[in-house]
């Protein structure tokens, strides 16, 4: 029998390996538009398959990062939330309950070309957050 090299081609990229764990937490994640915290995941997760400990939920979130299925976004010094939407796109953030909604807007594009320009920085990219109050928050007196 032939032995056999392995072919070990870096620019190869392996599919994602989704075991049932992470494949539960990328389903949490992906469920709402609600970028939550890790221990927002395990919560959840935990109604799915109840024995999962909260490392397993946090390893996953970290292999899900490294694999490019999910996004990590941290605002100030407040804990890591986790984004389905890996486009590029921006957050507002609302000061008060903490409710965190997406937007785009046309003009980032010229603006990460201002911002490279102004800073002599070669462009990577560019994130936008708009701190406020949310409408529901607004309303509250
Ligand atoms: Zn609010
Ligand atoms: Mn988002």
């Amino acid at each position: 029998m032939a032995s056999r090299k392995q072919s070990s081609s870096k620019n190869e990229k392996q599919a994602p390996r989704l075991t049932r764990q992470r494949t539960i937490v990328l389903d949490v994640v992906c469920a709402e538009d609600m970028h939550p915290t890790a221990a927002e995941v395990f919560h959840e997760a935990q109604k799915a398959m109840p024995g999962i400990s909260f490392a397993t939920v946090y390893n996953s979130l970290r292999y899900l990062k490294e694999e490019g299925l999910v996004r990590e976004i941290t605002f100030g010094n407040g804990a890591s939330r986790y984004d389905s939407v890996t486009d590029r796109h921006d957050h507002a953030i609302c000061s008060m309950c903490g409710k965190l909604v997406d937007f785009d807007l046309p003009g980032t594009v010229a603006l990460t070309r201002a911002a490279a320009r102004a800073s002599h920085f070669q462009a990577e990219s560019v994130h936008l957050t708009l701190y406020g109050r949310c409408q529901k928050c607004r309303n509250k007196k």
